[in-house]
């Protein structure tokens, strides 16, 4: 039986990738060495690393004047190392609230500054993306942060905030890499990898050389983005192996057609989920503002709720697997990032189907 995992993160990792991984594993190119084994000094692992970081430059036409940088602490030490870094003396910082995730990253914050919440979507139950001319924007803020992807709520900005001269700061955990970005709009992007990138633990980040070296008076060494750049994500020693694997994933996108080819096949696959969603005469909904819906994370509930439990059983029996929506939502959710290929929604597709069918 083939399986299809729909987890919310760490999710699905491409397939080929895990079976090179695994070829790899114990003698790297005929080192003689794991990768985990290696000196993160040593011309092997450098040339790993310098080469995931010229893929993904490659991947998302990352201009001249940024730097990438992998930082361990997932996505949530982004939380405290974007104001650290980036309040550069200013008293206060815009936050869009779009939902679970921008709460979060705005309560981090306020630990080191004023937080300006220029929009929430709180009065709809988070299912929405506030226009743009409903913003109260500071022309003073240090920064403009918000989510471009609400991974629990399923809501997914599909613009960029024109915001002048603030820098734009972007929590792009659930849907780095699905869609071109034009990177030269950011002051910072960042992402937890464990959802479209490679395994937990580590994020990327994107920063304009002009933001770095402004950090916090007492900022910890390690939380400096200006001690990343300068020691080329090697400052200490680097998760090696989850760079390893994020450069394996790099290497995959391309051999795919890059992130444009990619676009083009999530569309693909979130046009066929919302369809059978839409179309199931209420059987399963989708709370989400039809034109702000994720293509990345699908919420959807069952009209019947009692049957909640049946629908995951009898997903789990035909190898689809992790369904189960997040606690605060409730319902399902099925994740469908880049490494999810148009069969595994189909094969969804179809149970869903056949599950409404046979309970009409
Ligand atoms: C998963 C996620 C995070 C947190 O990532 P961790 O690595 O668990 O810290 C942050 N932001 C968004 C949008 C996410 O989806």
């Amino acid at each position: 039986m083939t399986i299809y995992n729909f987890s919310a993160g760490p999710a699905v990792l491409p397939k080929e990738v895990l079976q090179q991984a695994q070829a790899e594993l114990l003698d790297w190119h005929g080192s003689g060495m794991s990768v985990m084994e290696m000196s993160h000094r040593g011309k092997e692992y450098m040339s790993i690393h310098a080469q995931a970081i010229a893929d993904l430059r490659e991947l998302m036409n990352v201009p001249a004047n940024y730097k990438v940088l992998f930082v361990q602490g997932g996505g949530h030490l982004q939380f405290s190392m974007v104001p650290l870094n980036l309040l550069r003396g200013k008293a206060s910082a815009d936050y869009v609230n779009t939902g679970e995730w921008s709460k979060k990253a705005i309560d981090e914050a306020k630990r080191f500054g004023g937080v300006n919440v220029v929009a929430n979507n709180a009065d709809r139950n988070c299912t929405y993306i506030p226009a743009f001319d409903t913003w109260r924007r500071d022309p003073n803020a240090a920064y403009l942060h918000y989510v471009s992807n609400e991974t629990i709520g399923g809501v997914e900005f599909n613009w960029i905030p024109e915001v002048g001269d603030v820098p734009l700061v972007a929590d792009m955990s659930s849907n780095i890499l699905s869609r071109p970005v034009d990177v030269s709009k950011y002051g910072l992007i960042y992402a937890g990898a464990q959802k479209n990138i490679g395994p937990a633990g580590l994020a990327l980040v994107i920063v304009r050389d002009d933001l770095l070296g402004r950090a916090a008076a007492n900022t910890p060494t390690m939380l400096d983005y200006k001690i990343h750049a300068d020691g080329d994500s090697m400052y200490n020693t680097p998760p090696t192996y989850g760079i390893y694997m994020s450069g394996l994933v790099f290497q995959w996108l391309k051999k795919n057609g890059g992130i444009a080819a990619m676009e083009r096949v999530n569309i693909k696959k979130a046009e066929l989920l919302y369809a059978a969603i839409d179309a199931s005469d209420g059987f399963y909904s989708c709370p989400v503002a039809k034109s702000d819906r994720s293509r990345m994370n699908v919420p959807f509930t069952l009209k019947d709720t009692k049957l909640d439990g049946e629908f995951l059983k009898q997903a789990d029996a035909r190898g689809l697997l992790q369904l189960k929506g997040h606690r605060s939502v409730g319902g399902m959710r099925a994740s469908i990032y880049n490494a999810m290929p148009l069969a595994g929604v189909q094969a969804l597709v179809d149970f869903m189907n056949e599950f409404a069918q046979e309970r009409r």
